[in-house]
């Protein structure tokens, strides 16, 4: 069969699936992609709950998530029905009129966070990009900062997205070299450190912007209290406590945001990734209506931000959220993923940290870099993803069986012990 160049002759979709091989693919990628990424060898063609599957039809666990987009697992079938709903009836209207979805989304997820107001976007850096605005705007009509003079404190080993703005205060030279120059406005401070954050505070300071735990440094989970301490430094300094809880937040540590581990309440919480159920990006910056409240018509924008197709799913997400089924899903299964990799510790383990279904595991580097160890149980049917050095992540759905996560800690046992 020859397609036409219409594509008509596509009407099945076996008949759409490519005839190439996943090493045919990788080769073809080569010169006609960007290679911003170093993508494992395996090209995924379906997938289902917490298994995917490549081109060859190899079956593989996917310890990844899509870095936490996927908590629900691939294709949810209660997030797959109401995008499929809402595909039949509107999918963007833009917001120069309102659509019918999106009145519920906001309710329904303000609420699940425990704030006012949402302003909806597509992608994580968008909902951080927005929430510098916002602070900034609150910072000089609010709290009175003189104009261009506000700052936001941040921290180190950051990952808040791509964007000019938000790598300029990277502090990973790879994320910034040959990128600048940058936004100025931005102080960092080492993480997990309150004496430094309080000493960065002073009269210009908009808003403090941190991870509640960082997932791209590696799982980096600060000690009990700063996160109060955090809260309560920027409530003493009047400045904006923002929460980056894009990876963190909506179910993955076990607690529906991972600062309601210390039941703290930020000005702003930033959610993104799951918030799309793995199917579209959806991102959205939450808090105070004190705070929100300062945007106006026509100050911020996005033209698929809050589009109806988004906020049908994003709906749905709130939904399995709202049961509690996941968050404690995460936090049961997360002792079988911490007991997993107590065993491991001092057979190839030099340590790990954890919370609900999330760890970042530090590699003996004498056994080999992440990457290695990542394409070694690549081999086996477990997908994961090196972060730095010898470290790599794991983050499965939260759907993912205790059986099976023990097979996928079993098996890095296995990868360590035995290559
Ligand atoms: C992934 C991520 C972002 C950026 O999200 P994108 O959708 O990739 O723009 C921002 N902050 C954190 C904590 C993230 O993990």
């Amino acid at each position: 069969m020859t397609a036409t160049t219409t594509g008509t002759d596509r009407t099945s979709p076996v008949s759409s699936r490519t005839s190439r091989t996943s090493a045919e693919l990788i080769r073809a990628e080569e010169p006609v992609l960007a290679h911003n990424y170093h993508p494992l060898p395996v090209v995924v063609a379906a997938a289902e709950g917490a298994w995917v599957e490549d081109v060859e039809g190899h079956r593989m666990l996917d310890m990844l998530s899509g870095y936490s987009a996927l908590n629900f697992g691939h294709r949810h079938p209660a997030l797959i029905e109401a995008a499929h709903r809402q595909l039949d009836r509107l999918t963007l209207t833009s917001r120069a009129f309102h659509n019918d979805r999106l009145a519920e989304f906001a309710e329904r997820l303000t609420t699940l966070v425990g704030q006012d107001m949402m302003l909806p976007m597509n992608t994580g850096a968008e909902a951080v990009e927005s929430a510098i605005k916002v602070a900034r705007k609150w910072a000089y009509e609010v709290k009175g900062v003189p104009a261009d003079r506000a700052t936001v404190v941040v921290a180190s080993d950051n990952f808040h997205g791509r964007t000019t703005t938000i790598v300029g205060f990277s502090t990973d030279e790879t994320a910034r070299t040959g990128f600048g120059p940058f936004t100025p406005g931005f102080r960092i401070v080492p993480y997990n450190d309150l004496e430094a954050l309080a000493a960065a505070l002073d009269e210009t300071t908009a808003a403090v912007l941190i991870e509640p735990i960082q997932g791209e440094a590696g799982v980096v989970i600060p000690d009990d209290g700063y996160l109060t301490g955090v809260r309560e430094l920027t409530r003493r300094a009047g400045c904006l406590f923002i929460a980056d809880e894009i990876q963190s937040g909506l179910g993955r540590t076990g607690r529906t945001l991972a600062v309601d581990h210390e039941g703290v309440v930020p000005d702003l919480v930033l959610l993104g990734k799951a918030l799309g159920g793995g199917i579209i990006p959806v991102s959205a910056v939450t808090g105070s209506r004190e705070v929100l409240g300062v945007l106006g018509p026509g100050e911020h924008g996005s033209t698929f931000g809050g589009n109806p197709l988004a906020a049908a799913v994003g709906t749905a997400v709130v939904g399995l959220l709202e049961t509690g089924v996941f968050q404690r899903r995460a936090a049961g299964a997360g002792t079988v993923l911490r007991d997993g990799l107590t065993d491991l510790v001092g057979r190839g383990v030099l340590g790990f940290r954890a919370r609900g279904l999330w760890a970042g595991v530090d590699i003996d580097p004498a056994i080999g870099t992440g990457r290695e160890i990542s394409e070694l149980l690549m081999a086996r049917g477990i997908l994961v993803k090196d972060t730095h050095g010898s470290t790599i992540r794991l983050a499965p759905p939260l759907t993912i069986t205790d059986e099976e996560l023990r097979t996928a800690v079993g098996t890095l046992g296995d990868v360590l012990t035995r290559g």
